[in-house]
């Protein structure tokens, strides 16, 4: 399972389930200081997508 979320800012970021919550986290820390979303609140914004979907 992987997930992706589109930011507010435009940025989208999609990563398989283990990786996703940190992913986001890292991208809130440094384009969005400040701004703190715990796991549930991300992964009620997330959208499920296909694996295929991730890029590395
Ligand atoms: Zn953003």
């Amino acid at each position: 399972m992987a997930y992706n979320l589109r930011c507010p800012c435009g940025e989208s970021i999609t990563a398989l389930e283990d990786d996703f919550v940190p992913k986001v986290q890292a991208h809130l820390a440094s384009e969005h200081p400040g701004r703190d979303y715990s796991e549930t609140e991300i992964m009620m914004m997330a959208m499920t997508v296909p694996d295929r979907a991730v890029k590395d």
